[in-house]
Formats: structure tokens, C-alpha cells, sequence
């Protein structure tokens, strides 16, 4: 079904509520119906929404221009939440990016094909994250008493971070990038905490919110409803 312009995929459950679920990378949307909810209904329900959707959908867009191999070049890319544009400059001695204000200046060499030109951002955006996260690590290592080998930033299709408790390895979704920062720091923690208790149960919970005490406010920021 499309709903204000957004592309929404229904599925119908045996559930009590509605939920809403905004997949990255490419911000697509999942409503997930009480098996005898009418499509009147979900529409219904989706316009109390509708403002934070149209938002976060938003957020996905430039991410997904930057993936997508059929996509030219994006023209603007969310960096913590905030909108910047994108500015490219051709025919430079050496390839480099940099953030002044709103805006990235991406400069390039000579000769880089589209999909060169897209690589040098996607993995300006990975380090950017894992700089990020690095800083985060380290403080909760501290904190929760844990130790992580190794932390990584890859392309994932339905996670926002993953943990091999074994390894003590943990990959985060790199389009956490486009996203808040309390929403990276919500998935490292959340990740971190399962070297501690690997399943999601009670005390997994309980652990988290006595790390974390707002994890349910921060998990809202990774689209779910
Ligand atoms: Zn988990």
C-alpha cells in the first residue's frame, strides 16, 4: 500500500497492536497488523505517525542513494541526525572530505567513475561511525566491564548491530551514521551488554536500563514504533 507518497508493506499477524518498522539501510516500511485490522484502520493509524514517519523515511533517503548502484551521486547525506549537502569538487590532487557547517566537501581526483566517487563517501561515513563509536567503546568498556576485540561498521540489511560474543566482535549498522547519536551509542551498549547476558531476557533488560536508564526512549530513534 503507499501512504502519503511512502511505500508501505503490510503484513498481518496474530498480535494485539499495530507496529510500525522502518528498515535501514534504504528506509523501507513495514506495518505489522492485528490479523482482523482493516486497511481503513492501519491508515488510521498510520496518520497519528504520520509526522515522524515522513521524517524518518527522510533520513533514510540519502543513505540509500549512496548504496543503491542505480542512483547517481546523493546531493545531501544526514550526518547525526542533521541534514548537510553535499558539494563536489572534480580534477583535485588528492581525494578528501571534509564538514564545515551543513555542508561536506567532498574533493575528488581526476577520472573517478560513479561508482569510485560513491565508495570514497560510503567509506568516509564508516569511519566517521567508528570514530565515533570508538570514543563510546571505550567509556563503556569501563562501565559495564567488558572487553571488545574488535568493531566494525558494515552494510546490514535488517540489524543495527550485531554481536559474536565468542570474538567479542561487535559490527554496527554503518547507517547509524544518518541517525542521532544517542541512537549509536543505544545499539553499541545494547550489544556490549550481551557479552554480559547473550539473550534478551529479564535481565537483559535490566541490565540495560540500569546502564542505560532511557534505552526505550533511545531504541524509538532507530525507526520503530
Ligand atoms: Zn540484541
Amino acid at each position: 500500500m503507499k501512504y502519503s507518497k511512502i511505500q508501505i508493506k503490510v503484513q498481518f499477524k496474530k498480535i494485539k497492536n499495530m507496529y510500525i518498522r522502518v528498515y535501514p539501510p534504504d528506509g523501507e516500511v513495514v506495518v505489522t497488523a492485528p490479523e482482523l485490522m482493516t486497511m481503513d484502520q492501519i491508515q488510521k493509524n498510520l496518520s497519528v505517525h504520520k509526522k515522524w514517519l515522513s521524517k524518518k523515511v527522510l533520513k533514510f533517503k540519502s543513505m540509500k542513494t549512496l548504496l543503491d548502484k542505480q542512483e547517481a551521486l546523493p546531493e545531501y547525506l544526514h550526518v547525526w541526525g542533521k541534514h548537510h549537502k553535499i558539494v563536489y569538487r572534480e580534477g583535485q590532487n588528492k581525494n578528501s572530505i571534509s564538514m564545515e557547517r551543513s555542508r561536506i566537501n567532498v574533493y575528488m581526483r581526476r577520472g573517478f567513475d560513479l561508482e569510485k566517487k560513491k565508495k570514497l563517501l560510503y567509506d568516509w561515513t564508516r569511519r566517521q561511525l567508528i570514530e565515533e563509536a570508538q570514543v563510546l567503546l571505550t567509556k563503556w568498556e569501563n562501565r559495564i566491564g567488558v572487553q571488545v576485540n574488535r568493531l566494525q561498521a558494515r552494510k546490514m540489511k535488517t540489524r543495527w548491530g550485531s554481536c559474536n560474543i565468542r570474538k567479542k566482535k561487535i559490527n554496527l549498522n554503518t547507517a547509524l551514521f544518518v541517525l542521532d547519536k544517542e541512537a549509536l551509542e543505544y545499539v553499541l551498549v545494547h550489544e556490549m551488554v550481551h557479552l554480559i547476558e547473550p539473550s534478551h531476557n529479564h535481565n537483559f533488560k535490566t541490565l540495560m536500563t540500569a546502564f542505560l536508564p532511557d534505552w526505550k526512549e533511545r531504541k524509538k530513534l532507530l525507526l520503530e514504533d
